[in-house]
């Protein structure tokens, strides 16, 4: 894909390989919390913590900002009580793993033409070190 070339093979199969770590650990099962329609349109969303829950904005749509060791931070939807509980700092490590792998399905998506990529340097070279709700 030209996307991923002009940013960099290596970043992005560093992403793939995070995936395909946690899949080989959870199961294929418990890596599926997005699913698209045919048109490209997000169908459903689970929760990425408990995955049962589907998450739903204002019914049980938690946001919750994860803080990462390079001093930014990444903000990903939860159901209410994953959200509030007291979650160890390897299952955020999980969550965002499985938003690296909605990542990597959406630029799996694009058309070849589309002119904006995935930047996967960043992504990919930070670490989790704590939680907090957004609101
Ligand atoms: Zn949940």
């Amino acid at each position: 894909m030209v996307i991923a070339k002009e940013y960099g093979d290596e970043y992005r199969l560093k992403a793939i390989n995070m995936v395909s770590e946690l899949r080989n650990r959870v199961g294929h099962e418990n890596m599926m919390w997005i699913t698209y329609r045919s048109n490209g349109l997000v169908e459903r969303t689970l929760c990425k913590a408990c995955m049962t829950e589907e998450v739903k904005v204002g019914i049980n749509y938690t946001v919750v900002k994860i803080h990462f060791d390079n001093g930014s931070d990444h903000l990903t939807a939860l159901c209410d009580s994953c959200a509030r509980s007291d979650m160890s700092l390897e299952k955020i490590k999980e969550i965002y793993t499985l938003d690296l792998a909605g990542w990597l399905m959406e630029e799996a998506m694009l058309p070849s033409s589309f002119p904006i990529g995935i930047n996967w340097e960043p992504l990919v070279n930070r670490n989790p070190t704590s939680w907090s709700l957004l609101n």
